[in-house]
This record gives structure tokens, sequence and C-alpha cells, in this order.
């Protein structure tokens, strides 16, 4: 048989990214997002790069189902005609999936069923594999599950201090998100720094619009810094990370504030950009910093700091440290991040080479530490190509 092909899908409330994973071949096929859709949007569109040549079409008031029959056709030509899978990300898998699996009606009522879990997520997921399966329905689909990395973690890190009913009849525990990434970088960070996966140790730090930390110990997560839900852990684009749990009580008595109004400012309007008064995007904010704008140079200097504190905190759960690994647009691109964050985590024996680590961006992979430090790693997170090799290992032989 030839080299596979999967086709990646990443379905939100009203987008959906796509990618054309080759098993032999590094980079993307195709690649692409149609956005505004299931919004009866006359701007519906689709975009798309293949070979590296752009391109987009209109998809007015398409829904998901009309952008998936859209993009479909543009993915098996692409693929020379031989589709042969497709993965779904999907966000909660809740205790349920510990592992990505085929896509059967049982498993589309247990991804239904964690809604509750994940109710922005897991229904906009459900839209798009519900679009593939009637336009596919030969073809083989599985699910690959955000949490589902994070299912190693032992009890005494997955469990609050709270009663325990409402973790035995409600599901509230730790789950953690961004497992595809946290596990694809670990296990090539093992492959550069010639480390057998299943005896090495990492704090891998994905940041991007959402940010998260993970403790990786013989390839298997044992802490992480998101929560119940991707709001708990460290300060990201909008998101707060960690506030005092008072604070939802203090702003409703206070301010007469409603739960969704908390809710909305603590994942939109907080963060990066609550902190700067700017913007939720770190290049921004590093070219504001470099104007000498006090709320992005605060935000920076919070960012660093509590990304610091939650990597320390998460070394207990380390036997050795056998590197840190930054990935995600912040992780893979910038210097400034980097530096300040090392700077506080000399504890751990870290410090960086200072033209190593300027010279690591748009992409690079490489080492960074200054010897005889601990590694620190950067490596580009590729979410895509994890999810389809989840799904060819899935594939019938
Ligand atoms: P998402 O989580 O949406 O996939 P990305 O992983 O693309 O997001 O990360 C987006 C973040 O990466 C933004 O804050 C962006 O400003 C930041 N970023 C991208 N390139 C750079 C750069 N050269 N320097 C600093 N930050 C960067």
């Amino acid at each position: 048989m030839g080299a596979r092909n999967i086709l990646v899908i990443n379905c939100g409330s009203s987008s959906i990214k796509f990618a054309l994973v080759n098993e032999q071949r590094d980079g993307f096929v195709i690649q692409g997002l149609a956005e505004r859709i299931g919004l009866n949007d006359a701007e519906a569109r689709l975009r798309w790069q293949c070979n590296g040549d752009k391109h987009a079409r209109a998809l007015p008031q398409a829904d998901h189902k009309q952008a998936l029959a859209a993009i479909l056709p543009l993915a098996v030509e692409a693929a020379g005609g031989a589709l042969h899978g497709i993965g779904h990300r999907v966000v909660h898998g809740g205790e349920r999936f510990a592992q990505s699996t085929r896509i059967t009606s049982e498993t589309l009522d247990a991804i239904r069923a964690m809604a509750p879990l994940a109710p922005l997520h897991n229904p906009a997921n459900l839209q798009g594999i519900e679009a593939a399966l009637a336009l596919f329905a030969d073809l083989p689909q599985v699910a690959v599950f955000d949490t589902a990395f994070h299912q190693t973690l032992p009890e005494h890190a997955y469990r609050y201090a709270l009663p325990e009913a409402l973790y035995r009849d409600h599901g509230v525990r730790r789950y953690g998100f961004h497992g595809t990434s946290h596990q694809y970088v670990s296990v090539r960070a093992a492959q550069i720094s010639g480390l057998a996966v299943d005896n090495s140790a990492w704090l891998t730090a994905h940041l991007g619009n959402g940010c998260s930390t993970c403790a990786i110990v013989n390839g298997q997560s044992q802490d992480t810094s998101m929560g119940l839900t991707p709001l708990e852990g460290v300060v990201m684009g909008t998101r707060s990370g960690d506030v005092d749990p008072g604070l939802a009580a203090h702003l409703a008595r206070a301010l007469g504030w409603s739960l969704d109004k908390i809710d909305a400012m603590l994942n939109r309007e907080s963060g990066l950009l609550g902190l700067s008064g700017l913007s939720n995007d770190m290049r921004s904010l590093e070219q504001a910093r470099a104007d000498g704008h006090a709320g992005a140079t605060l935000a920076i200097e919070v960012f660093c700091y509590r990304l610091a504190k939650s990597l320390a905190a998460l070394s207990c759960a380390l036997p050795q440290l056998d590197g840190l690994i930054f990935t995600g647009g912040i992780g893979e691109n910038s210097a400034l991040i980097r530096a300040k964050t090392v700077a506080h985590l000399r504890l751990l024996n870290l410090q960086l080479d200072e033209a190593a680590n300027l010279a690591c961006t748009g992409g690079a992979e490489g080492e960074i530490q200054r010897a005889p430090s601990a590694r620190v790693l950067v490596v580009p997170t590729n979410e895509e190509r994890q999810i389809a090799l989840d799904t060819l290992a899935l594939l019938e032989p």
C-alpha cells in the first residue's frame, strides 16, 4: 500500500479548520479554514492553501455540512483520490476516553453526554463529525480528544479539595487540555535528545492563544495546569488562568455581577488583554513594551512569572528533569518570553544560551540552553499530525 492520507478536521461553532496529512510527507498536502459558517452569514467563506498556492471561495449562508461538502472534494483531489480516514479533534473526552477511538454510534452518544463539561466545544465538534459521517459514510473516522492524554494523571493530581459527591456524581475534577500538543512535542523532544520516550521526563509549555503546562514522565502526563475547564492555570490571551476561587462570590455580592458576566470576563476580557488594556496578541504586546507601554510591560511580566511558577510547581511530578519544552505560537517564536520565564527558574538549573534562544524562531526546532544547564528545547507543535498518527493507528491493517 502507498503512503496513506488522513483528513484532519477541527470543527468549531462557526469555523472548520482542516488539513490533509500524508504519512510520509512533512507539512500538509492541503490545509484551510471555512469561517463564519452556521450563522446564515452571506460572508461565509472557504480559504485554503495547496502546493504553496492560496485559494478562496465564497460559501454564502453555508452551514457545517455545506462547508464540509465543499472541503471534502478538495481533500480527495489533493489526496490523488485516495483518502484513507478522517481524524476529528474533540475537546472533551471526560473519563470515558483515555485514548483516541473509532467513531461509532456509541462514541457519538458518549461525546454528546460529555457536552455539559464542554458546552461550547463538544456540540460544535459533533456537528463536524455528523456532517462528515453523512457525506463519507464508508470512510473510517476517529475522534481524538484534547483531554485523553491527561487520563494518566494520578488521583492526587486530578482531584480538587471539594466535597467528594461533586466528583462522584458530577465529574468535577481536573481533566487538562492541549493533550495532543503536549504529547507530540514531548515525543519529538525525546527523539531530538536521543532519549527513549519511556525513559524520559519533561516539562512542556504550550503557549498559543490558550496556554497550558504539563509534566510528562515516560510518555505519560502526570500533571497539567488546566483543570475542569481550560480556564485554570497560567495566564492566556484573554483567559485569566488561576484566580482566587472567592472572586466570583465577591463580584456577585459587591458589584451584583451575574454568573454569565463573570464567566465572560474571565474567559474573554482577562489574561494578556485584561492586564495590558491593549491586546491579547503577544506580538503586539512585545512591540508596545518596546515603545514603553506600561500595561504591555506588566502583562508580559505577569505572564512569565506565573508561567515559571506553574512549571516549578509541576516539577513536583518529575523524578528528574530531562528538559523544558516551549511550543505554540508564543513558545516557538518569542525569545523574550522564553528568556524571562527561564530567568525565574534558576533553581531548576535552567539557563539559556542567548544567541541560540534568539535564533530559534519561525518554526525552527532546537536546544537553547547554556551548557551545562538542564536542556531547554523549542519544538514546533503539530496537533494535526498527532491527530493523523492516532487515526492511522486505528485503521484496519
Ligand atoms: P492558537 O492557540 O490560536 O493556535 P497560536 O499557537 O498560533 O494560537 O499562537 C498565537 C500567539 O502566538 C499570539 O499571541 C501571537 O502573537 C503569538 N506569536 C506568533 N508569532 C510571534 C512572534 N514572532 N513573537 C511573539 N509572539 C508571537
